[in-house]
């Protein structure tokens, strides 16, 4: 199995299988993506600085749904400093920087594909800028 096989099927396991599918109503943000009819919510909670859990839910293509349970997956439990270093790492791979850190992304890597279709780019991005939007309002307890 090459690399590019490896991403694939990773695609395709986080999109048939998704990991944190489900909201518990912690504070949220609904994004819509009618281009392509990619709906998603994403929730979070934020304790003391530390992004403790992230969920999701919502339906659409299997780049929109793989995205959302890789971006769940990995920033659960990390602080709030390192899930913004991932967002932007992984905002860079979308727009085919290469110079990337891949530790940060880990199976976001599995996403780098999408720079070279750029209208898929939103679809890739949903459920980031929605989980963006929820750290921005800064949601404390
Ligand atoms: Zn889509």
């Amino acid at each position: 199995m090459n690399l590019d096989q490896l991403y694939r099927s990773l695609i395709t396991d986080h999109a048939k299988n998704p990991r944190r599918k489900g909201l518990k109503g912690y504070p949220s943000c609904h994004l819509r993506n009618p281009s392509c009819g990619d709906e998603i919510t994403i929730e979070a909670l934020v304790e003391k600085g530390k992004v403790r859990e992230v969920n999701h839910d919502g339906h659409g293509c299997s780049i929109c749904c793989a995205s959302a349970s890789i971006l769940c997956e990995l920033t659960s439990g990390k602080s709030k400093e390192e899930v913004d270093k991932i967002i932007h790492e992984y905002y860079k791979m979308i727009q085919g920087d290469e110079n990337l850190d891949e530790e940060l992304l880990e199976d976001a890597l599995a996403l780098h594909g999408v720079a070279q279709f750029p209208a898929r780019t939103k679809c890739a991005t949903i459920s980031w800028k929605a989980l963006e939007e929820v750290l921005g309002e800064n949601h404390e307890s």
